[in-house]
């Protein structure tokens, strides 16, 4: 980390990071959607890796996997066909609640809301429902006393998944791959967001863009993130992601960076998130 006021990676002053504060009562959770319709930007890991550090500073994380892909279940050890219950359930069987689907993680505070391939069919199924884009957030407020925070890792497209999970959300998370071609879509996902805050969901708010992929290296990375400031502005998290094996070698171990390789830049840089984000949109 810079020392405050120094050129950070994004090029601006690294800001103060307050202390977070102990807490001792948990709930009313803020509902925050990692979302972009481009697959392979950091969704996942940014959900898994968020969360653990967000634990880690003592507030209560429900993860809920809105992916039928179920990369965030797998990616903390779960097995995708043995899955008794799974967020399918949730939305499609009224008696069926949160806490029959919810599992604990290895990670102590964080808890998951996992996914297979059955999701696939909710979105089809939904379609028919009434008040489609609403399914998630009914059946989330079940949570919202328990947890301070729920993170939800979205699928890679804009369909009715995404819109229930940006219907549900307080803010959203926008994690962007520092390459030229990762800022095509962008503006497509921001006129979704628009429309979404617009019809179906009047709080929700950006609460940041994250750099990811980064390298500090190349000139490419440096522009990408210029142009990145550019367009978003102070919406950019100081926080930027580095490119490391670490974060794949992770995954296949089936924890987060901050457990499997805990001293790690990327999981120093998680955690930073983590403070950034508490600071931000979280009652520090
Ligand atoms: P998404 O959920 O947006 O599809 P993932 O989080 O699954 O993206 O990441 C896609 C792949 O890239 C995964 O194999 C993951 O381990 C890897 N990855 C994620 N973040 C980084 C990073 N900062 N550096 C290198 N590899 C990363
Ligand atoms: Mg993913």
């Amino acid at each position: 980390m810079p020392a405050v006021g120094e050129p950070g990676p994004t090029g601006r002053p690294w800001p103060a990071l307050p202390e977070p504060r102990v807490i001792g009562i948990h709930g009313n959770a803020r509902i925050i959607a990692m979302c972009n319709q481009k697959g392979g930007v950091g969704k996942t890991t940014t959900t898994i890796n968020l969360g653990a550090s967000l634990a880690e500073l003592g507030r209560k994380v429900l993860l809920v996997d809105f992916d039928p892909q179920g990369s965030l279940s797998v990616g903390l050890g779960m097995n995708p066909h043995d899955m008794e219950l799974s967020v399918y359930n949730l939305l499609m069987q009224r008696d069926v609640t949160v806490d029959d689907v919810i599992v604990e993680t290895d990670v102590p505070g964080m808890d998951l809301l996992p996914s297979n391939i059955d999701l696939s069919a909710a979105e089809v199924q939904l379609v028919q429902e009434v008040a489609r884009e609403q399914t998630l957030s009914r059946v989330l407020q079940d949570a919202v006393n328990t947890y301070d925070v729920i993170l939800i890792d979205c699928q890679p497209s804009l369909g009715l998944l995404t819109v229930n999970a940006l219907t549900a959300a307080d803010g959203v998370i926008v994690p962007l791959e520092c390459e030229y071609f990762a800022l095509r879509g962008v503006a497509l996902l921001k006129n979704t967001i628009d429309k979404v805050k617009e019809r179906l969901n009047p709080r929700l708010n950006i609460d940041g863009v994250l750099g990811t992929m980064y390298d500090g290296r190349t000139l490419h990375s440096r522009e990408v993130m210029e142009r990145l400031v550019q367009a978003w502005g102070d919406d950019v998290f100081h926080t930027v992601i580095k490119r490391t094996v670490k974060f794949s070698d992770s995954t296949v171990a089936g924890e987060p960076i901050t457990s499997f390789a805990d001293a790690s830049p990327g999981a120093t840089a998680y955690r930073t998130l983590a403070r950034e984000v508490m600071a931000r949109c979280l009652d520090v």
